[in-house]
């Protein structure tokens, strides 16, 4: 009889398209039993398939939804908070307030709801990890992209906050800040509108969903006493949020 291996167990919201999806692809190649979580349940369970992991469904801006998620779930090694985006682009004089509730809801409340509700499960496992992904907008400006950075750079504070709280835990912390990728992000932030989110991306390479992904596989993969703390990634054409070189 062969032994079955045991494989660590790695949480990974947002799963059903864009990084999460390639994330869990990643990770489950590396070893780990994947949990795929996000709302639309029939992307999450073909992928499971695939990947031989699980998929639940999670709704990040819902109390009740996280706490049913977790109470699904066994142990947990790692967490990745990837759920998020952004919706709109306006002024501060012309904000969409409901705009500005569902992105703090989903990236700030969110991340927290989930990395609460896991951390006790994170320090058991006695080897924890907690990614997050922010954005570059956790650390720059950008006119008309208030509401996206203001989150951004809260769910960055209470990422980077964890450091503390849980030093002398068994759990490494890792912020990865992206740049431009070619995702539904844009999508998503214009409302479903394909066109204007493709204008995004021209003249430029930006970075695959797969970029970010081999970075997360690359830090789950590191030894445990080894914490990479913040990593920065953008195309090679891009300077910063606001300045890209385009052909
Ligand atoms: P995406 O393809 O639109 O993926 C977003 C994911 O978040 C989807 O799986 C979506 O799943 C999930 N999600 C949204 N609301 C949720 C909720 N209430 N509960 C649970 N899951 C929810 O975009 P992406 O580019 O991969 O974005 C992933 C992360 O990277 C986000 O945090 C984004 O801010 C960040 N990021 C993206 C870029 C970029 O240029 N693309 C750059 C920097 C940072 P459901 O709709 O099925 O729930």
């Amino acid at each position: 009889m062969t032994a079955v291996a045991h494989r660590p167990t790695a949480v990974v919201t947002g799963a059903s398209s864009g990084i999460g999806e390639a994330t869990a692809r990643v990770l489950a190649a590396g070893g780990f039993h994947v949990v795929v979580a996000a709302r639309r349940l029939d992307r999450l369970q073909a992928l499971a398939a695939e990947i031989d992991g699980t998929a639940l469904e999670l709704d990040v801006t819902s109390d009740a939804s996280v706490a049913a998620f977790a109470a699904a779930l066994g142990d947990v090694s790692v967490l990745v908070n990837n759920a998020g985006g952004a919706k709109g682009l306006a002024t501060v004089a012309e904000a969409d307030l409901d705009d500005w509730r569902w992105m703090w809801e989903t990236n700030v409340l969110g991340t927290l709801r989930v990395t609460k509700a896991l951390i006790p499960r994170l320090v058991a496992s006695g080897d924890g990890l907690i990614v997050t992904i922010t954005s570059i907008a956790a650390v720059e400006t950008y006119d008309n992209g208030s509401g996206y950075t203001a989150a951004k750079h809260a769910q960055s504070a209470l990422h980077r906050t964890l450091r503390g709280e849980l030093l002398g835990q068994p759990v490494r912390i890792t912020e990865i800040l992206p740049g431009m990728v070619e995702t539904d992000f844009s999508l998503v932030r214009f409302h479903g509108d394909a066109e204007r989110a493709a204008t995004v991306y021209e003249g430029i390479t930006p970075l695959t969903a797969n970029d970010v992904a081999e970075v997360v596989g690359f830090v789950a993969s590191r030894p445990s006493h080894v914490d990479l703390d913040t990593i920065v990634l953008k195309p090679r054409a891009q300077a910063s949020a606001m300045r890209a070189h385009r052909v």
